[in-house]
């Protein structure tokens, strides 16, 4: 299926199945980072629900879809902290279920004063999602949903069963980096990946073809490519950085939201990395992702 071929936009809300991760992001901002070995003292912690499918599926919710997480979490405190923003915005979690041998995934990360940062991840449940939970009905209820997101955080071999049987449009976000089978990329009707992800990808990244494939940059925007040709170029608007953690999540869920709404691929680029853009200007990933009314407002407002 495609999307994004035309301009009018629908007045239906897009229904949107995440296949991803659920973490929780334990963060200590320290005076500095500790060489391997060493304790670092004075630290102040903050804990943040997190996960790039979690994430997704928050930023595709405040973005105005209907959105349906399809993750596994531990039996334990952790997931319920997890998963409370998803919960209190009406994210669907039927498809989200409890993992009694593992714990809820966790990331432990650890950031400097100066920004620098170092991120140990223990998937935990992640690990745990299996085929069978994408291919169960829970996953997937009648009426199917206009489009799939997935990442690399959950196994692969569960991303690309839930690709393969998935009817509408098909969003790969192939982070973090790592080998997938072809046939799971010849299925993906728009592949998302920031520059580091596309150096380690090169040329497989032309096997989807017929598909767009966006490449985030950061503070320099994001790029459209389709079948070796660039077709669209956007930058952010100019806003006061304060945490760039769920930028690039929040690009993934607003291009998936345009493009299904039947904006043009320039503009659903450009409103993608307004909604990039708004991610940053204030702390924590899932706390930072805006809501349709703000990603609106800057999109329409004139350039810096
Ligand atoms: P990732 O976090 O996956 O590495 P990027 O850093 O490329 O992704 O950021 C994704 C999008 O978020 C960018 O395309 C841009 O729209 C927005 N963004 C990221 N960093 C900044 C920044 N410093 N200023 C403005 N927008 C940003």
């Amino acid at each position: 299926m495609t999307a994004g071929g035309g301009s009018a936009t629908s007045p239906r809300r897009p229904w949107i199945t995440v296949v991803g991760s659920v973490n929780l992001d334990f963060v200590a901002r320290g005076p500095r980072l500790p060489a391997p070995g060493e304790t670092v003292t004075g630290a102040v912690l903050a804990r943040h629900p997190g996960g790039k499918g979690a994430n997704q599926a928050l930023a595709a919710r405040r973005l105005g879809a209907q959105v349906r997480l399809v993750a596994r979490v531990g039996c334990d405190a952790m997931a319920d902290e997890a998963l409370a923003l998803l919960r209190a915005e009406g994210v669907d979690l039927t498809g989200c279920s409890g993992d009694p041998g593992t714990p809820t995934g966790v990331a432990l990360i650890a950031v400097a004063d100066g920004g620098e940062n170092q991120i140990v991840v223990a998937a935990g449940a992640n690990a745990a999602l299996r085929v069978a939970d994408v291919t169960d009905a829970a996953a997937e209820p009648a009426p199917a949903s206009d489009a799939l997101i997935a990442q690399l955080e959950v196994p692969v071999e569960t991303v690309r069963a839930a690709a393969l049987r998935h009817s509408g449009f098909v969003c790969l976000n192939l982070a973090p980096a790592l080998d997938v089978p072809a046939d799971l990329l010849a299925r993906a009707d728009l592949v998302v990946v920031n520059e580091s992800e596309a150096e380690y990808y090169g040329t497989a990244l032309g096997a989807t073809t017929g598909g767009l494939v966006a490449i985030t940059l950061g503070a320099r925007g994001a790029e459209l490519w389709r079948d070796g040709r660039r077709i669209a170029v956007a930058a952010p608007p100019k806003v006061a950085v304060v945490d760039t953690t769920g930028a690039g999540d929040c690009f993934v869920a607003a291009l998936v939201v345009a493009l299904l709404e039947g904006q043009d691929p320039e503009a659903a680029l450009r409103f993608a990395c307004a909604a990039g853009a708004l991610a940053t200007t204030r702390a924590g990933a899932q706390p930072a992702l805006p809501w349709r009314t703000e990603v609106d407002y800057l999109f329409a407002a004139p350039l810096a």
